[in-house]
């Protein structure tokens, strides 16, 4: 019995039902059920909402985010070997846990939502997480379907997504998520608190959706800081040749000097950017 429910231990279900970790899914379990009841916590509020889960493997967190009283988790795994064990949490948990065994990156979650509040919770499998990421930033309408974000990345990853104008970790990921969210890394994970232990740390991060941000549309912002960063020691008016017809122009369009480069912009310049991009294409 575990400490916040009476199902098996981790180790148990996963020996039992022969999990061994797959690098080729991303696989790095999380055992301990303290840990991941403090995830789910640092989630928010769970009563009457819809958590979607992504990659819940054995179970761990899925459990913890159950226990802690969210109304429904829909779980999203790839590895049909942890089914069995995942349907062992739904008996637990009756009409709570609805376990689809798909491609996270093909799946069409809005026929399983309630109607309810949504939270995506997940401990990421590290080579999708940032497509996911940049997907749930870049729909067309908003705010999103979602209410908050809270998800495990690699800590560089993290860093990436909190980065500012300035720091080398400032890209395409850090415009991205300040254009349309307010992204904060909550604590940090070390690899021993992971089987098998990953190389690196990793941390959690929580993003909640801006009522206002910079109107522009997430693929032209996606363009431009792809361009822009892609060759970020350039001047811009050299680096964004690849999306714009006359870059200078552009640039002065959206009142940026020529000879700046990506990591000097910040997400309202990018956004006039991508504005300029839109004008252009018609
Ligand atoms: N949530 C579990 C935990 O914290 O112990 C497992 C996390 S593990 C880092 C990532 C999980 O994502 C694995 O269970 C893996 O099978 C699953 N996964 C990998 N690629 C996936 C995909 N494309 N769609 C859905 N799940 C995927």
């Amino acid at each position: 019995m575990s400490a916040i429910d009476d199902l098996p231990p981790l180790r148990e279900v996963i020996r039992r039902h022969e999990l061994s970790a797959r690098k080729s899914l991303g696989q790095n379990f999380l055992l301990d059920l303290n840990l991941t009841a403090r995830i789910a916590r640092a989630s928010g509020e769970l009563e009457g909402v819809d958590v979607i889960e992504i990659g819940p493997g054995p179970g761990g967190l899925t459990r913890a985010l159950l226990a802690l009283g969210a109304q429904r988790v829909i779980a999203v795994e790839k590895d049909s070997r942890a089914i069995a064990a995942l349907t062992e949490v739904a008996a637990r948990y009756p009409g709570r846990l609805e376990v689809l065994e798909a491609d996270a990156l093909e799946a069409d979650l809005s026929l399983h939502l309630s109607g309810a509040p949504v939270r995506i919770v997940a401990n990421l499998p590290y080579n999708i997480a940032t497509a996911l990421l940049v997907g749930w930033l870049t729909p067309d309408s908003w705010p999103p379907f979602w209410q908050s974000l809270t998800l495990m990345f690699q800590r560089e990853v993290a860093e990436r997504i909190v980065a500012a104008p300035g720091s080398d970790a400032y890209g395409r990921l850090g415009v991205l998520a300040g254009w349309r969210t307010q992204p904060k890394i909550l604590f940090d994970v070390a690899p021993t608190a992971f089987v098998p232990p990953p190389k690196v740390t990793s941390s959690v991060v929580h993003l909640v959706p801006r009522t206002e941000y910079e109107p522009c549309e997430g693929r032209h912002l996606e363009a431009v800081t792809q361009a822009a960063f892609g060759q970020r020691r350039k001047m811009l008016r050299q680096s964004l040749k690849s999306v714009f017809r006359d870059p200078v122009a552009a640039l002065d369009s959206a009142g940026i000097e020529p000879t700046r480069r990506a990591e000097e912009i910040d997400v309202k310049g990018f956004a006039a950017l991508a504005r300029a991009l839109a004008a252009e294409r018609g």
